[in-house]
């Protein structure tokens, strides 16, 4: 058994049934990414929209793919056609893109909300008061071709757990919040949290999917 094949049992072995595995093969070659198809994995991250049109090419079409990296408003055109989940919504403004180029091709496109929660410095996520203004624009139902299903988070790049712990608790406690109130396109159902250093953390306090690369793919 190659190393993929081994990485990937293992952590198979270590997550619930009902929480996703995304394999985030940034930076690795297309014969990385098959081998991880042969051993199951269907859910497959990237965050350079670039890279994953290249890759989406050579890959079988039950792949999901899954955006994770910043997303700017001119990219959106690219993934639009097919695209399964943007875990990196971070803006009204890209929100709208997403839908209006997701209407060209008649595509409902699934969408997280990204969630500032690290104490240290990022460029990326919003704060609570921007998802609240967001969840709660008047305009919202008319975005017919997206579909909010969830919040994603990135905890911060520390060793201190019980730092991470409380920024996943936090995220949890604020998915649970929405998920008792009612959105237009919405269904809080997907809570993205735990990459490979992280996961078993994010998993115990609450994670439906984990976005984990150099676990499965060695180190970039
Ligand atoms: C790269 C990346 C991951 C995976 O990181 P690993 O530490 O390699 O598991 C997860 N989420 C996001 C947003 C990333 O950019």
């Amino acid at each position: 058994m190659n190393d993929v094949a081994a990485n990937i049992s293992k952590i198979k072995q270590q997550i619930p049934a009902g929480v996703i595995l995304v394999a985030v093969s940034k930076t690795k070659p297309v014969e990385l990414l098959q081998e991880a198809y042969k051993c199951g994995i269907r859910d497959f991250g990237e965050n350079k929209v670039q890279e994953l049109c290249t890759k989406q090419a050579f890959m079988p079409t039950d792949v999901q793919w899954h955006l994770i990296g910043h997303l700017q408003t001119n990219k959106v055109k690219y993934i639009a056609p097919f695209i399964y989940l943007i875990h990196s919504v971070d803006s009204w403004k890209l929100l709208q893109e997403i839908n209006k180029q997701a209407a060209k091709h008649n595509r409902v496109v699934n969408c997280l909300l990204q969630i500032y929660i690290a104490s240290e410095e990022t460029k990326f996520g919003l704060d609570k008061q921007e998802l609240m203004e967001i969840l709660t624009n008047s305009e919202l139902q008319s975005l017919k071709h997206i579909r909010i299903l969830g919040l994603m988070g990135m905890a911060s790049n520390t060793s201190d757990e019980s730092i991470i712990q409380r920024e996943f608790k936090n995220l949890k406690q604020l998915f649970d919040e929405l998920k008792h109130q009612s959105f237009a396109q919405t269904s809080m159902e997907i809570l993205s949290m735990g990459m490979s250093g992280d996961y078993a953390l994010a998993i115990a306090e609450g994670s439906t999917m984990i976005r984990v690369g150099s676990s499965i793919f060695g180190s970039r």
